[in-house]
Protein backbone atom coordinates (compact mmCIF):
# COMPACT_ATOMS: atom_id res chain seq x y z
CA UNK A 1 0.00 0.00 0.00
CA UNK A 2 1.22 3.32 -0.72
CA UNK A 3 1.17 5.74 2.14
CA UNK A 4 0.16 9.18 0.45
CA UNK A 5 -3.27 10.69 1.79
CA UNK A 6 -5.65 9.70 -1.23
CA UNK A 7 -3.85 5.89 -1.59
CA UNK A 8 -4.14 6.14 2.63
CA UNK A 9 -8.03 7.35 2.69
CA UNK A 10 -9.12 4.75 -0.57
CA UNK A 11 -7.42 2.23 1.57
CA UNK A 12 -9.56 3.36 4.92
CA UNK A 13 -12.64 3.47 2.75
CA UNK A 14 -13.10 0.25 1.52
CA UNK A 15 -11.57 -1.14 4.82
CA UNK A 16 -14.21 0.38 6.86
CA UNK A 17 -16.76 0.19 4.23
CA UNK A 18 -19.62 -1.90 6.14
CA UNK A 19 -21.85 0.28 8.16
CA UNK A 20 -23.09 -1.55 11.26
CA UNK A 21 -26.18 1.05 11.88
CA UNK A 22 -28.96 2.35 9.70
CA UNK A 23 -27.99 6.04 10.93
CA UNK A 24 -25.64 6.34 9.08
CA UNK A 25 -26.51 7.87 5.80
CA UNK A 26 -23.07 8.92 4.19
CA UNK A 27 -19.69 7.52 5.81
CA UNK A 28 -16.23 7.99 4.55
CA UNK A 29 -15.44 9.42 1.12
CA UNK A 30 -17.26 13.06 1.20
CA UNK A 31 -16.49 16.12 2.51
CA UNK A 32 -18.62 15.61 6.20
CA UNK A 33 -20.51 12.29 7.52
CA UNK A 34 -23.94 12.71 7.10
CA UNK A 35 -26.05 10.93 9.80
CA UNK A 36 -29.96 10.67 10.43
CA UNK A 37 -30.19 11.22 14.17
CA UNK A 38 -34.37 11.31 13.82
CA UNK A 39 -34.96 14.96 12.95
CA UNK A 40 -37.84 15.65 10.57
CA UNK A 41 -36.38 17.74 8.12
CA UNK A 42 -32.33 17.47 8.97
CA UNK A 43 -29.74 15.55 8.74
CA UNK A 44 -26.41 16.19 10.29
CA UNK A 45 -23.62 16.60 9.14
CA UNK A 46 -20.25 15.73 11.12
CA UNK A 47 -16.08 17.11 10.02
CA UNK A 48 -13.24 16.97 11.11
CA UNK A 49 -10.01 18.89 10.08
CA UNK A 50 -6.31 19.20 11.82
CA UNK A 51 -3.88 21.22 11.17
CA UNK A 52 -0.45 20.88 12.16
CA UNK A 53 2.36 22.82 12.51
CA UNK A 54 5.50 23.21 10.04
CA UNK A 55 2.78 21.27 7.65
CA UNK A 56 0.08 23.68 7.05
CA UNK A 57 1.00 26.51 8.87
CA UNK A 58 4.32 28.32 10.96
CA UNK A 59 4.10 29.12 14.46
CA UNK A 60 4.64 32.82 14.65
CA UNK A 61 3.51 35.53 17.09
CA UNK A 62 1.36 37.80 14.10
CA UNK A 63 -0.06 34.58 13.19
CA UNK A 64 -1.51 33.17 16.20
CA UNK A 65 -5.52 34.15 15.84
CA UNK A 66 -5.24 33.52 11.85
CA UNK A 67 -3.68 29.53 12.91
CA UNK A 68 -7.28 29.03 15.05
CA UNK A 69 -9.12 30.80 12.15
CA UNK A 70 -8.11 28.56 9.86
CA UNK A 71 -8.19 25.44 11.72
CA UNK A 72 -11.90 26.42 12.34
CA UNK A 73 -12.44 27.26 9.49
CA UNK A 74 -11.52 24.58 7.12
CA UNK A 75 -13.94 22.04 9.10
CA UNK A 76 -16.64 24.65 8.45
CA UNK A 77 -16.11 24.32 5.09
CA UNK A 78 -16.20 20.88 4.68
CA UNK A 79 -19.52 21.55 6.15
CA UNK A 80 -20.92 23.96 3.37
CA UNK A 81 -19.41 22.12 1.25
CA UNK A 82 -22.49 19.75 1.89
CA UNK A 83 -25.18 22.14 1.61
CA UNK A 84 -25.14 22.61 5.20
CA UNK A 85 -24.32 25.21 8.43
CA UNK A 86 -22.27 24.17 10.97
CA UNK A 87 -23.62 24.40 14.55
CA UNK A 88 -21.29 23.28 17.21
CA UNK A 89 -17.00 22.25 16.99
CA UNK A 90 -15.09 20.87 19.31
CA UNK A 91 -11.60 21.71 19.50
CA UNK A 92 -8.58 19.43 20.14
CA UNK A 93 -4.93 21.47 20.85
CA UNK A 94 -1.38 19.44 21.00
CA UNK A 95 0.45 21.81 22.80
CA UNK A 96 4.35 21.93 22.65
CA UNK A 97 6.39 23.71 25.27
CA UNK A 98 7.11 26.84 23.69
CA UNK A 99 3.28 27.54 23.32
CA UNK A 100 2.39 29.93 25.87
CA UNK A 101 -1.21 30.35 27.85
CA UNK A 102 -1.28 33.78 26.00
CA UNK A 103 -0.61 32.55 22.57
CA UNK A 104 -3.48 30.03 23.06
CA UNK A 105 -5.84 32.71 23.77
CA UNK A 106 -4.80 34.56 20.57
CA UNK A 107 -5.51 30.56 19.11
CA UNK A 108 -8.92 31.14 20.50
CA UNK A 109 -10.01 34.70 19.27
CA UNK A 110 -9.59 32.91 15.69
CA UNK A 111 -11.93 30.18 17.00
CA UNK A 112 -14.46 33.04 18.41
CA UNK A 113 -13.93 35.43 15.10
CA UNK A 114 -15.58 32.90 13.36
CA UNK A 115 -17.69 30.74 16.02
CA UNK A 116 -18.94 34.95 16.74
CA UNK A 117 -19.62 35.02 12.81
CA UNK A 118 -21.76 31.73 12.65
CA UNK A 119 -23.67 31.66 15.49
CA UNK A 120 -21.61 28.21 16.49
CA UNK A 121 -20.73 27.32 19.61
CA UNK A 122 -17.42 25.71 20.72
CA UNK A 123 -18.28 22.68 23.06
CA UNK A 124 -15.23 20.77 23.91
CA UNK A 125 -12.46 19.31 23.14
CA UNK A 126 -9.37 18.08 24.62
CA UNK A 127 -5.63 19.23 25.29
CA UNK A 128 -2.86 16.85 25.28
CA UNK A 129 1.37 17.92 25.11
CA UNK A 130 2.93 17.77 21.89
CA UNK A 131 5.93 18.46 20.28
CA UNK A 132 4.38 20.63 17.95
CA UNK A 133 1.53 22.73 17.84
CA UNK A 134 -1.75 20.86 16.24
CA UNK A 135 -5.23 21.85 16.31
CA UNK A 136 -8.04 19.28 15.40
CA UNK A 137 -11.17 20.73 14.89
CA UNK A 138 -14.92 18.78 14.71
CA UNK A 139 -17.71 20.18 13.50
CA UNK A 140 -21.55 19.32 13.51
CA UNK A 141 -23.61 20.95 11.00
CA UNK A 142 -27.01 20.85 10.04
CA UNK A 143 -28.28 20.28 6.55
CA UNK A 144 -32.55 20.26 5.23
CA UNK A 145 -32.62 16.34 3.93
CA UNK A 146 -33.72 17.79 0.37
CA UNK A 147 -30.74 20.33 0.25
CA UNK A 148 -28.15 17.73 1.11
CA UNK A 149 -25.36 18.13 -2.05
CA UNK A 150 -22.73 15.45 -2.09
CA UNK A 151 -19.47 14.69 -4.85
CA UNK A 152 -21.58 12.16 -6.35
CA UNK A 153 -24.43 13.85 -8.22
CA UNK A 154 -22.69 15.52 -11.25
CA UNK A 155 -24.29 14.31 -14.66
CA UNK A 156 -23.68 14.85 -18.49
CA UNK A 157 -24.19 18.26 -19.78
CA UNK A 158 -24.55 19.95 -15.86
CA UNK A 159 -22.05 23.34 -15.55
CA UNK A 160 -19.32 23.74 -13.51
CA UNK A 161 -18.94 26.54 -11.56
CA UNK A 162 -16.43 28.02 -8.17
CA UNK A 163 -17.50 30.57 -5.72
CA UNK A 164 -14.11 32.81 -6.37
CA UNK A 165 -10.74 33.18 -7.77
CA UNK A 166 -8.10 30.68 -7.50
CA UNK A 167 -4.49 30.27 -6.73
CA UNK A 168 -2.02 31.77 -4.74
CA UNK A 169 -3.37 30.92 -1.03
CA UNK A 170 -0.56 29.99 0.29
CA UNK A 171 1.64 33.19 0.22
CA UNK A 172 -0.22 33.92 2.94
CA UNK A 173 -4.30 34.05 2.62
CA UNK A 174 -4.72 30.47 3.69
CA UNK A 175 -4.93 31.08 6.90
CA UNK A 176 -7.30 33.67 6.84
CA UNK A 177 -10.08 30.85 5.50
CA UNK A 178 -13.80 32.21 4.97
CA UNK A 179 -15.81 29.27 4.53
CA UNK A 180 -18.28 29.53 2.04
CA UNK A 181 -21.25 29.09 4.09
CA UNK A 182 -23.77 31.77 3.14
CA UNK A 183 -22.76 30.59 -0.62
CA UNK A 184 -23.34 27.26 0.04
CA UNK A 185 -26.84 27.83 1.68
CA UNK A 186 -27.69 31.18 -1.10
CA UNK A 187 -27.28 28.02 -3.62
CA UNK A 188 -29.12 25.34 -2.33
CA UNK A 189 -32.12 27.45 -1.19
CA UNK A 190 -32.86 29.01 -4.76
CA UNK A 191 -30.90 25.63 -6.94
CA UNK A 192 -30.21 22.12 -6.59
CA UNK A 193 -26.64 21.91 -6.85
CA UNK A 194 -25.99 18.34 -7.93
CA UNK A 195 -22.42 17.73 -6.60
CA UNK A 196 -20.24 19.94 -4.21
CA UNK A 197 -16.85 19.93 -2.78
CA UNK A 198 -14.76 22.62 -1.04
CA UNK A 199 -11.18 23.26 -2.50
CA UNK A 200 -8.73 22.13 -0.18
CA UNK A 201 -6.09 19.85 -2.51
CA UNK A 202 -6.70 22.55 -5.71
CA UNK A 203 -8.90 22.53 -8.67
CA UNK A 204 -7.81 19.40 -10.16
CA UNK A 205 -7.52 17.20 -7.57
CA UNK A 206 -11.45 18.10 -6.19
CA UNK A 207 -12.57 18.36 -9.05
CA UNK A 208 -11.41 14.90 -9.91
CA UNK A 209 -13.07 13.70 -5.97
CA UNK A 210 -16.41 14.68 -7.64
CA UNK A 211 -15.53 13.16 -11.45
CA UNK A 212 -14.98 9.81 -9.59
CA UNK A 213 -17.80 9.94 -7.49
CA UNK A 214 -19.97 11.01 -9.81
CA UNK A 215 -17.98 9.05 -13.16
CA UNK A 216 -18.14 11.75 -15.51
CA UNK A 217 -15.70 13.34 -18.08
CA UNK A 218 -15.34 17.11 -17.96
CA UNK A 219 -14.11 20.24 -19.51
CA UNK A 220 -12.88 23.03 -18.08
CA UNK A 221 -12.25 26.44 -19.94
CA UNK A 222 -8.38 27.97 -19.28
CA UNK A 223 -10.11 31.42 -19.92
CA UNK A 224 -12.79 31.17 -17.51
CA UNK A 225 -10.95 29.88 -14.49
CA UNK A 226 -10.76 33.20 -12.39
CA UNK A 227 -7.04 33.44 -11.44
CA UNK A 228 -6.61 34.97 -7.89
CA UNK A 229 -4.52 38.22 -7.58
CA UNK A 230 -2.29 36.57 -5.13
CA UNK A 231 -1.25 33.82 -8.01
CA UNK A 232 1.75 34.03 -8.87
CA UNK A 233 1.51 31.85 -12.36
CA UNK A 234 -1.45 29.62 -13.86
CA UNK A 235 -0.70 26.62 -12.49
CA UNK A 236 -1.49 27.78 -9.14
CA UNK A 237 -5.01 27.82 -9.56
CA UNK A 238 -5.16 24.57 -10.54
CA UNK A 239 -2.99 22.98 -8.23
CA UNK A 240 -1.94 24.95 -5.71
CA UNK A 241 -5.40 24.33 -3.27
CA UNK A 242 -5.95 25.71 -0.12
CA UNK A 243 -8.67 28.16 -1.55
CA UNK A 244 -11.37 27.06 0.22
CA UNK A 245 -13.55 28.00 -2.78
CA UNK A 246 -17.05 25.73 -3.17
CA UNK A 247 -16.40 23.92 -6.67
CA UNK A 248 -20.07 22.62 -7.58
CA UNK A 249 -22.47 21.21 -10.66
CA UNK A 250 -25.22 22.85 -11.97
CA UNK A 251 -28.04 21.42 -14.86
CA UNK A 252 -28.17 23.98 -17.64
CA UNK A 253 -31.08 25.25 -16.42
CA UNK A 254 -30.38 26.02 -13.00
CA UNK A 255 -26.80 27.22 -14.53
CA UNK A 256 -28.64 29.88 -16.74
CA UNK A 257 -30.59 30.93 -14.21
CA UNK A 258 -27.73 31.35 -12.08
CA UNK A 259 -26.20 33.26 -14.96
CA UNK A 260 -29.27 35.56 -15.39
CA UNK A 261 -29.03 36.83 -11.79
CA UNK A 262 -25.27 37.82 -12.73
CA UNK A 263 -24.09 40.92 -11.36
CA UNK A 264 -27.29 41.53 -8.92
CA UNK A 265 -25.70 39.05 -6.27
CA UNK A 266 -24.24 39.47 -3.48
CA UNK A 267 -21.70 36.41 -3.82
CA UNK A 268 -19.90 35.86 -7.17
CA UNK A 269 -19.91 32.49 -8.83
CA UNK A 270 -17.66 31.86 -11.49
CA UNK A 271 -18.49 29.37 -14.51
CA UNK A 272 -15.91 27.48 -15.31
CA UNK A 273 -16.61 24.22 -17.29
CA UNK A 274 -19.22 21.89 -18.48
CA UNK A 275 -19.61 17.91 -17.63
CA UNK A 276 -19.41 16.50 -21.09
CA UNK A 277 -20.74 12.61 -20.56
CA UNK A 278 -20.93 10.10 -18.11
CA UNK A 279 -19.77 6.26 -17.55
CA UNK A 280 -16.03 6.92 -17.08
CA UNK A 281 -13.44 9.70 -15.13
CA UNK A 282 -11.58 12.10 -17.13
CA UNK A 283 -10.75 15.82 -17.21
CA UNK A 284 -9.76 17.79 -20.05
CA UNK A 285 -8.49 21.32 -20.54
CA UNK A 286 -10.18 23.86 -23.51
CA UNK A 287 -7.23 26.37 -24.15
CA UNK A 288 -8.21 28.19 -27.29
CA UNK A 289 -8.82 25.76 -30.03
CA UNK A 290 -7.02 22.89 -28.08
CA UNK A 291 -7.95 20.38 -25.66
CA UNK A 292 -5.79 18.52 -23.27
CA UNK A 293 -5.72 16.19 -20.65
CA UNK A 294 -5.26 17.12 -17.23
CA UNK A 295 -3.72 14.81 -14.70
CA UNK A 296 -4.86 14.43 -11.43
CA UNK A 297 -1.85 16.02 -9.47
CA UNK A 298 -1.63 17.71 -6.55
CA UNK A 299 0.92 19.96 -4.60
CA UNK A 300 3.28 19.80 -1.86
CA UNK A 301 3.04 22.48 0.60
CA UNK A 302 5.91 23.84 3.06
P1 LIG B 1 -11.43 17.03 3.03
O1 LIG B 1 -10.24 17.48 2.22
O2 LIG B 1 -12.73 17.40 2.43
O3 LIG B 1 -11.32 17.38 4.50
P2 LIG B 1 -10.22 14.48 3.20
O4 LIG B 1 -9.50 14.31 1.91
O5 LIG B 1 -9.46 14.89 4.41
O6 LIG B 1 -11.44 15.45 2.96
O7 LIG B 1 -10.99 13.16 3.55
C1 LIG B 1 -11.80 12.49 2.59
C2 LIG B 1 -12.69 11.49 3.31
O8 LIG B 1 -11.89 10.55 4.02
C3 LIG B 1 -13.59 12.14 4.36
O9 LIG B 1 -14.84 11.47 4.29
C4 LIG B 1 -12.90 11.84 5.66
O10 LIG B 1 -13.80 11.75 6.75
C5 LIG B 1 -12.25 10.50 5.39
N1 LIG B 1 -11.03 10.28 6.20
C6 LIG B 1 -9.85 10.95 6.13
N2 LIG B 1 -8.96 10.45 7.00
C7 LIG B 1 -9.58 9.44 7.66
C8 LIG B 1 -9.21 8.54 8.70
N3 LIG B 1 -8.01 8.58 9.24
N4 LIG B 1 -10.12 7.63 9.11
C9 LIG B 1 -11.34 7.58 8.58
N5 LIG B 1 -11.76 8.41 7.59
C10 LIG B 1 -10.91 9.32 7.13
MG1 LIG C 1 -13.49 19.12 1.79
Amino acid sequence: MVKDEFGLITYLRSRLASMRRTDTVVGIGDDAAVLDMGLEKDYLLWATDSIVEGKHFNFNIEARALIGRKAVGTAMSDIAAMGGYPVHITVDIGLPPYVEMEDVNELLKGMEFLADLFSVDIVGGDTVASDRLYISVGCLGRVEKEWLTLRSGARKLDEIWVSGPLGGSIYGRHLKVSPRVPEARFLVQNFKPTAMIDISDGLVADLYHILEESQVVAEIVRDWIPLHKDARSFDEALYMGEDFELLFCLSEDDSRRLEAMGNKLEYRFYHIGKVLEAGSIGLYMRDGEAVYPLERRGFSHF
